[in-house]
């Protein structure tokens, strides 16, 4: 997708999902026990603290003095009394403590002033008192035995489960009967149906395989960027093949213990070989599985023995025993090699961001149960969606589904699955409003791009341009690739170049004066022309030469990580020939809205009166110019 927002917006998409789980020192039941605690000892401290106000026995007694007493009782060592006249800030209850040695002048004076007299045995009966006393002690004990015995456990690598199954596999086990995704629902990547295939037919007959003595692979990677449909496509060939699933994430292996990641792996594999034919996933295997003792992510010690662990197990297959692991990763290239080495991973499959026809599929995959309008193309759609992942066009089929809902309509139409797509590439419109000269600087800079990409040539065709705050962006221009490219030519880059610096260049031209909006285009830019000039040789002056540099590609999203190889002295060229491409760049974009500069004008205007312009739209204006 190019669409370039502006406003400090990264539009790279981040395909690092390798979560870290932070394990917290209180699990669920830890802090169970403690809340129950609490909840027993305030019941307790309830039921014994009276309500009734406590007051001193010389306040008290010039209570009886002045009359104020109407009656009391003696209860153990307490006295429990009532007021004769309640005031207003005065409760009508209270109670005393009598003091150790007795008060002998007190019962003539309650005769005296004519006090009610009552006496009961004891504040409570003896068995409350002795458990109001005790009880939260055995609790607070009995805590602390368990917690010490779960660290015991924890840190001793689990006895025979590990103490409330710390040491338990944690993998979701997915028996045939409900896992209900099927290689239909899979849509769009044949070719890894393919090349699994083999993998159901070994699963569905292993005698078969085993009696000719082949030899099966056990793990398969599966490779390919977020949300294209990994975790799916292992479900849904133990689905086809009728084994149970179990699946697990790399990350939930590790805890704050070392050692618990391995015996949660022993026990995952003990559990698949009992239910075997079966089928293992483990998604993120780069969390487990990158290059040991690099550093890289933490390298630490529980990660290893758990990849460790995983090694040893898949080693320790016996030719009868038909469990196949699958994993995920998005990141093949920071996985330990010893992982892929025969017998273990050594079958790969990738997933690749579904294409057009792909995305067409998977579109109808998730329209099956949508009642759609008749005016819906599905071709329309997925020309728009360039670069969208599987699970992209999932959530963009839900939010036009629930823009309808909202409107409580009985039918999604085409205009619901335009609002989802602009909600979703662009973020959800903002409702604060621009103050008149930011909103104007907005529609110059906007038309600016906007008029770059219309005017170059070999530029992705306009789509819609829009001065609506959208997530962090103050306005949009958005362009839409013909086609799906794997390949991108020079000059398509050159004009690439020019249309990020369409907006600064507007600004210039129409304001006099750039402004901090630019950043995020500048940025873009700065990195594309980097990466023209050290990854694809597209400057005459340092020629066809390939450097490790630091960076991300521009257009897959994902870090690559590299040492420098070159000298200063290069890297001083480099950098020069970045500056010039950035410079020529600017210097068509100036041009071309110099040449254009009426259009400019009707266009921001346009767009300040109508906020959002599309491709119909701005052919209609531009026409009309007189
Ligand atoms: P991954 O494991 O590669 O990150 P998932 O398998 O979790 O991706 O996909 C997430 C969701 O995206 C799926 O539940 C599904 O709804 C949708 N999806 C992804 N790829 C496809 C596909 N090829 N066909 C149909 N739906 C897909
Ligand atoms: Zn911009």
């Amino acid at each position: 997708m190019t669409n370039s927002k502006d406003d400090n917006n990264n539009t790279t998409k981040n395909s690092e999902s390798t979560p870290q789980k932070t394990p917290h020192p209180f699990d669920p039941h830890t802090l169970m026990w403690m809340m129950m605690i609490f909840a027993v000892y305030s019941i307790f401290s309830s039921i014994s603290g009276s309500k009734t106000p406590e007051i001193s026995y010389t306040d008290f007694k010039k209570a009886v003095i002045s009359n104020q007493v109407s009656s009391i009782s003696f209860r153990g060592d307490q006295i429990y009394g009532i007021y004769s006249d309640e005031g207003v800030d005065k409760p009508k209850i209270f109670h005393t403590v009598i003091p150790s040695t007795p008060d002998t002048e007190l019962l003539p004076l309650l005769e005296i002033k004519g006090v009610n007299i009552s006496a009961k045995s004891s504040a409570d009966p003896p068995w409350l008192t002795i458990l109001v006393g005790i009880v939260p002690w055995l609790l607070i004990l009995a805590f602390f035995l368990y917690s010490s015995r779960m660290l015991q456990q924890r840190l001793g690598g689990g006895g025979k489960d590990g103490f409330m199954g710390i040491s338990k596999s944690k993998a979701k086990l997915f028996e045939t009967k409900d896992n209900e995704i099927g290689y239909d629902d899979v849509a769009g990547v044949e070719g890894a149906k393919q090349d699994l295939q083999e993998i159901i037919d070994y699963l569905k007959t292993p005698e078969e395989f085993q009696k000719l003595g082949a030899r099966m692979p056990r793990g398969i990677l599966l490779m390919g960027p977020p949300g294209t449909g990994k975790t799916m496509l292992a479900k849904a060939t133990a689905h086809e093949a009728g084994v149970p699933f179990f699946s697990i994430s790399g990350s939930e292996f590790i805890e704050m213990f070392v050692g618990i990641g391995a015996s949660r792996v022993r026990d995952l594999f003990k559990e698949a070989r009992a239910k075997a034919p079966a089928l293992i996933f483990v998604d993120e295997i780069d969390s487990v599985g990158r290059v040991r003792g690099t550093g890289l992510g933490g390298g630490n010690d529980e990660r290893e023995q758990t990849l460790n662990q995983i090694l040893a197990e898949m080693d320790g297959f016996s030719v009868d025993e038909a469990v196949v692991v699958l994993a995920a990763t998005n990141r093949p290239d920071v996985l330990d090699p010893a992982l892929l080495r025969p017998g273990r991973f050594d079958r790969k499959v990738t997933l690749e961001l579904p294409l057009q026809n792909a995305r067409i599929e998977i579109l109808k995959v998730h329209t099956r149960k949508v009642p759609i309008a008749l005016d819906f193309d599905y071709k329309e759609l997925a020309s728009m969606t360039v670069g969208f992942s599987g699970a992209d066009l999932a959530n963009l089929v839900n939010e036009a589904a629930l823009s309808a809902a909202r409107k409580k309509a009985d039918i999604v139409t085409k205009d619901d699955f335009n609002q989802a797509h602009d909600k979703i590439i662009m973020g959800s419109e903002r409702k604060d409003l621009l103050n008149p000269s930011e909103r104007k600087r907005t529609a110059v800079h906007e038309s600016g791009h906007a008029i770059a990409a219309l005017f170059l040539p070999n530029s992705d065709p306009l789509r819609q341009v829009s001065i609506i705050p959208r997530g962090r962006a103050l306005g949009v221009t958005e362009q839409l690739p013909a086609e799906d490219r794997h390949n991108y030519t020079q000059s398509y880059l050159e004009t690439r170049l020019s249309v990020m610096l369409g907006g600064r260049v507007g600004e210039k031209i129409v304001l006099d004066d750039t402004s901090s909006g630019a950043s995020n285009d500048l940025e873009q830019a700065t990195h594309l022309a980097k990466m023209m000039v050290t990854q694809w040789g597209m400057s005459d002056a340092i020629g066809p030469i390939h450097f490790k540099v630091g960076s991300e590609h521009p257009f897959l999203g994902y870090e690559i990580q590299q040492e420098k190889d070159f000298s200063e002295e290069t890297a001083t060229k480099i950098d020069q020939e970045i500056h010039r491409i950035i410079k020529e760049a600017e210097k068509t974009t100036f041009a071309i809205l110099l040449d254009h500069r009426e259009d400019l004008d009707q266009l921001v205007e346009e767009l300040l009166n109508k906020e959002t312009l599309d491709i119909y739209m701005i052919e209609e204006i531009l026409k009309h110019k007189d």
